[in-house]
């Protein structure tokens, strides 16, 4: 069983198709770098980080690719058809033919994704000198992440299933609600709970840190119960913070590569634009938009499948898994340049009330040119990859954004939301 390709699916995968071509023309030929780079970046700056970036291009449109080849060869080549039926004939009971389906998938799908994984997860950072991971610690981290991965998706998929043999006209509804608890989960829960297993969380000891996130919350309005350190120097050389938590209990995570490494103005600036997303309130708007999105693409999954394949009220193939993944994949890498723009608004104003908080315009640019040389961003990227994968403005533009927020006469603090 197979679905018909339709306008709906060829559209999909023509425009995927587009934007992959485009994406990798813009990487293999990125185009002049802006004269005003020159004003805060060397030269080798700017062609060092031209040059890290141009490969995690093509790592992440050749992964993409290579998956999306696949899944289509699959579900319209007919092969996915003949897995299906293989897995119920080795297994003989419906459940089980579902997670046998699903596992040889999913181990297709790792084995796919590997090299681009190890190339651009490790040896690309070790050349660049970001990654402080032996080969042995990526193989046990990447392993954990797959068990992880493997145990949550195999749950997902046998719910899912339950939910269209309960339910066969509104299943949609919801897979589209646990995808919104999914989504939640993962953003607030996550880093509650998971990233424990990962890393190890200290209390900040430093009286000067301290000091510096409790004036700065209380100026932003918001009470923070811990300031916690990471050791991310275990993996890394790059350096973050962010903002956890449920409710009313807030704790804000500095990598402890951060300390180290950026004066503490810096280090202000960036405990300042983390506040200000929760200020703002990014973190819930972000979710209530990616709920939207879920129901919208849950939806149209259910009449594309109506329209193309229509679904057995009990026991739907094995196969329907591989159709929901290959949408999922299209739909959301074509729909990526929405997301992405949404998030550059929400980075622009972070940026804006950070500087608010801070009062240090001139602290919040010297760490925009830190970081982006430290990460060796490209600062000037062609402007379909900024378009299409950029969740942040580059740098030239952050700076500009700062310079302007800095700039602006008897600045308030814009309205809590
Ligand atoms: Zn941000």
């Amino acid at each position: 069983m197979q679905p018909k390709l339709n306008t709906v699916w060829l559209g999909l995968i023509i425009l995927a198709g587009v934007f992959s071509l485009a994406y990798l023309w813009f990487t293999l030929f990125p185009g002049r770098v802006a004269p005003e780079a020159g004003q805060y970046f060397s030269a080798g700056e700017i062609s060092r980080g031209r040059e890290y970036s141009q490969a995690m291009r093509l790592i992440f449109i050749g992964g993409f690719a290579a998956e999306a080849a696949f899944l289509i060869w699959l579900v319209f080549g007919g092969k996915g058809a003949a897995l299906s039926r293989w897995a119920q004939q080795l297994t003989g009971g419906y459940w089980g033919s579902v997670l046998v389906f699903f596992l040889t998938l999913w181990l297709f799908l790792r084995l796919i994704n590997l090299p681009f994984a190890l190339y651009g997860g490790f040896f690309w950072q070790r050349r660049w000198g970001f990654s402080t991971q032996t080969m042995g610690s990526w193989w046990a981290d990447y392993l954990k992440g797959a068990g992880l991965d493997l145990a949550l998706s195999a749950a997902g998929v046998l719910l899912l299933f339950w939910i269209i043999n309960r339910r066969p006209h509104t299943w949609w509804l919801a897979g589209a609600a646990f995808f919104s608890i999914w989504l939640v989960i993962q953003t607030l829960i996550w880093p509650v709970l998971v990233s424990p297993l990962f890393n190890r969380f200290v209390p900040a000891r430093d009286p000067a840190v301290i000091n510096m996130v409790r004036k700065l919350s209380q100026k932003a309005g918001l009470p923070v119960d811990q300031v916690l350190v990471m050791d991310a120097s275990r993996r890394t050389t790059r350096a973050n913070a962010y903002f956890a938590g449920l409710g009313p209990t807030r704790r804000i995570v500095l990598y402890d590569t951060l300390l180290a490494d950026y004066p503490p103005d810096q280090v202000e600036a960036v405990v300042a634009h983390e506040m200000a997303h929760w200020r703002q309130g990014h973190i819930y708007k972000g979710l209530s938009l990616g709920i939207l999105g879920s129901f919208a693409a849950w939806g149209l999954l259910f009449l594309l499948l109506g329209n193309t394949m229509p679904v057995p009220l009990r026991h739907p193939p094995p196969v329907l898994w591989a159709v929901t993944l290959l949408f999922f994949m299209l739909v959301s890498f074509a729909a990526s340049p929405v997301e992405n723009y949404v998030s550059r608004i929400m980075e622009e104003e972070a940026d804006r009330v950070a500087v608010t908080l801070t009062g240090n315009a001139p602290a919040a640019v010297r760490l925009q040119v830190n970081l982006a040389a430290k990460n060796l961003a490209d600062v000037s990227p062609p402007a379909f990859i900024r378009w299409f994968s950029y969740s942040h403005p580059p740098a030239l533009a952050r700076i500009e954004n700062i310079l302007k927020a800095g700039a602006a006469p008897g600045r308030t603090l814009p309205l809590k939301n």
